[in-house]
């Protein structure tokens, strides 16, 4: 590699992440390990390409093979999730959320999104970020006792405020989601419905999650958590809102698309498409419910009770432990996840009562049932017993574990 002589402060922090990567459990819900041929395309000369505009319509010379990508990148997002439009080129989710809420509304439109306390993404809504700064935010919530949607509160704050927009999706909710109720309300309040599928677009692409699509006008998300891709970005919409999309990303907020990642995404979309994707995502799931079983059966709380998804998030109120004190001891024993707010948290988004795992990561690397009950077993002993010696007996397991499944890109 130049780099190593080139940039030798950057190269070592690269090869120290490497050996991170490797030797330590990757359970944040929202990562992935990109596969050798993503890391390719996006550490390709199509870094160095401008590219303003769309394929065939382009606002520099020399982009004939950048449209040949972008076409593909487009082609096979409409055929992994059957959309009518989709736009590939936001540089992020959020990007593909802001661009999208500019095509459908003016500044100070009412969005109904879910409550970042609850689940929801700071996108949907959050004061502090440019959809709580820029719209009226209306927010709905779980319910207290099980932790899930009230389908018929959510009706009745939607008839109540007629919303313009409805944004159903979320960062840190383990059950499925029902679109096809959310675009009965939608369309009962005359809102059009945006569903941010972010975190479980993989297993929507395979089938393991109700689709959105037929039921949404506009459905967000990104490529590199579920989907195993770059990290980036995209929309898909019912055809009627294709120009305004379009418009709203280029030139509305973005300039040059990242045509290096957009070609990794072509290549993630084409591997979703192949059976073994399929495959690959059930393991996901079941090795959640694996997760969420054996944490139970420890008797460790649950929020909604398990998961229906490739994701969990513990209760730790009954431990008498925060989220940010969980989040410290599992790192100290090579465990990689992070705090999360759980519904009605008492605590402040910086210590939080709960902790969020997800297993598309060490479903990557080829963990199945019998790790999944052995990593909640170490769990459920680092965070109930918190001393030396279970945290260094439990540093050993995961090495062991880490060394048997090697990081094979
Ligand atoms: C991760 C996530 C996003 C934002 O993605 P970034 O690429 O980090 O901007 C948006 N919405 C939801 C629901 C997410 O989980």
């Amino acid at each position: 590699m130049k780099i190593k002589k080139i940039d030798p402060e950057i190269y070592r922090a690269i090869k120290k992440e490497e050996e991170r990567e490797n030797s330590t459990l990757e359970m944040i819900a929202s990562e992935n390990y990109a596969p050798a041929e993503i890391l390719e395309a996006a550490g390709s000369c199509m870094t160095d390409k401008y590219a303003e505009g769309y394929p065939g319509k382009r606002y520099y010379g020399g982009c004939e093979n950048v449209d040949t990508v972008e076409s593909l990148a487009i082609d096979r997002a409409k055929k992994l999730f059957g959309c009518e439009h989709a736009n590939v080129q936001p540089h992020s989710g959020s990007q593909a959320n802001i661009a999208a809420y500019l095509a459908l509304l003016n500044i100070g439109g009412k969005i109904m999104g879910m409550d970042l306390s609850c689940g929801g993404h700071l996108t949907h809504g959050h004061p502090l970020n440019f959809s709580g700064k820029n719209f009226n935010i209306i927010p709905y919530g779980v319910r207290r006792d099980d932790q899930l949607i009230d389908y018929n509160e959510v009706q009745e704050i939607a008839i109540r405020e007629k919303p313009d927009l409805i944004v159903t999706g979320a960062s840190a909710y383990p059950a499925r989601i029902d679109f096809k109720r959310f675009a009965e309300i939608a369309s009962s309040c005359g809102a059009v419905l945006l569903a941010d599928i972010a975190h479980i677009a993989g297993l929507v692409a395979a089938g393991l999650h109700p689709d959105p699509v037929p039921h949404c006008d506009i459905v967000t998300t990104t490529t590199h958590k579920t989907l195993r891709g770059p990290r980036g970005g995209m929309i898909m919409c019912r055809e009627k809102y294709a120009v305004d999309i379009d418009r709203s990303v280029f030139p509305g907020i973005q300039g040059g698309p990242l045509m290096h990642v957009i070609a990794a995404k072509a290549v993630c979309f084409n591997n979703a498409l192949k059976v073994n994707f399929k495959k690959y995502a059930s393991e996901v799931v079941e090795n959640a419910r694996v997760l969420a079983e054996t944490l139970k059966k420890n008797g460790i709380t649950l929020v909604t009770g398990g998961t229906e998804t490739h994701l969990l998030l513990l209760d730790l109120r009954p431990l008498n432990i925060t989220g940010r004190e969980a989040e410290s001891l599992l790192q100290d024993a090579g465990i990689i996840a992070n705090k999360n707010s759980i519904p009605y948290d008492p605590e402040k988004p910086l210590v939080t009562s709960g902790l969020r795992l997800g297993t598309p990561a060490l479903t990557t690397r080829g963990m199945g049932r019998q790790e999944m009950e052995l990593i909640a077993l170490l769990i459920t002993d680092i965070l109930k017993k918190r001393d030396e010696k279970t945290l260094s007996s439990a540093e050993g397991e995961i090495k062991k574990l880490c060394r048997k499944y090697p990081l094979k890109r």
